[in-house]
């Protein structure tokens, strides 16, 4: 079915007769095939008689050499899926293989796409990027400290690069634009955090996504910020670029060296918030982060330091 798609991804049209020669099978498997494209992938094709078949919009997938071919500073090696679980745990069973970091898992799609506690990351084809970068950690934990923030600042700056000036941070590491959310981010993390460990730093970012029912809340996407389509491509080389520059900062002088810049893009500075962990609520107001990286939060008249991954933000309605 891929190998179909590949065929129209120029957006031109073809007839069955040639896409069936170029593939090796009958002008009706052909025509299944387009159904299943349809019904999957969640493509719109035209077809017209006598012309053939042709996608409603040409497609740029994903290529491991143009992200090379434009990335200055990423040598690490890219798999691309066509369609995967999820990026993360693809990474994790590359890693459990023995393949050596850094290396990037990308997909076209994911099925399982993971948020933070099982929760789901829409991820319909061709549209988005569904990104993860291992890499090994062997600073104990002061590499790790502070280190989902400091991705969530480089894709903001990735972002900001493409022309959404108004994208923002909301901790402890969601992307925003305003209230809608444009991109996630995911650590997980195998081995001993304390010598030797693995990190997976899963991204989804919204790329071309213009339509979708099964996101749950407010969100958006580099398309419908900019009114333009983006090649993933160019964006997955930046990321990697910025992500590169901000991990190197990262692991040469700590997140003490970053919390000054992640507090001034925190979107919710200042505000009156709820911290939801599991069924407690805490209701505060943002102080900012500490040099680790941790929510610091007045309560009352007083300062509370929060850390951990169980840990959620909503703004309070007299915020
Ligand atoms: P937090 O717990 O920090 O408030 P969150 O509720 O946004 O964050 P995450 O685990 O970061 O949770 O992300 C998963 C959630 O993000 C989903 O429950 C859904 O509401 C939303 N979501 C899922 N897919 C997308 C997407 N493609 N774009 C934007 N938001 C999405």
């Amino acid at each position: 079915m891929l190998t179909l798609l590949k065929l129209l991804k120029d957006g031109r049209f073809h007839s069955g007769q040639a896409l069936g020669a170029a593939l090796g099978i009958s002008r009706s498997a052909v025509w299944k095939q387009l159904q299943q494209l349809e019904i999957e992938l969640g493509l719109s094709i035209h077809k017209v008689r006598g012309r053939g078949y042709q996608l409603a919009a040409p497609l740029t997938l994903l290529s491991a050499a143009e992200i090379s071919e434009h990335s200055a500073a990423c040598a690490w090696p890219v798999l691309v899926f066509d369609s995967i679980d999820s990026t993360n745990a693809q990474a994790l069973r590359s890693i459990e293989r023995g393949m050596a970091p850094p290396f990037l898992v990308l997909a076209e799609r994911q099925t399982a796409g993971r948020g933070r506690r099982g929760r789901k990351w829409v991820s319909p084809f061709a549209e988005n990027v569904y990104y993860s970068l291992v890499l090994r950690i062997e600073g104990g934990m002061r590499q790790l400290e502070g280190l989902s923030l400091v991705v969530g600042l480089a894709v903001m700056r990735t972002l900001q690069e493409l022309g959404i000036s108004g994208a923002g941070l909301k901790w402890p590491n969601d992307v925003l634009v305003g209230q809608k959310k444009i991109a996630g981010i995911l650590l997980e993390l195998v081995g001993d955090p304390a010598d030797v460990c693995h990190v997976v730093l899963g991204v989804g970012i919204n790329v071309n996504m213009q339509m979708t029912e099964e996101v749950d809340q407010q969100w958006t996407s580099v398309r419908l910020e900019t009114g333009k389509a983006f090649d993933r491509n160019l964006l997955v080389a930046h990321l990697g670029d910025m992500l590169q520059a901000y991990l190197i900062r990262h692991q040469e002088s700590g997140f003490a060296a970053i919390q000054a810049e992640w507090e001034q893009n925190h979107l919710w500075q200042g505000r009156a918030v709820s911290l939801i962990a599991g069924v407690n609520r805490i209701d505060g107001v943002v102080m900012g982060i500490n040099r680790q990286g941790a929510l610091r939060l007045k309560v009352g008249d007083v300062e509370k330091v929060f850390s951990g991954g169980e840990l959620s933000l909503r703004l309070r309605n007299d915020s």
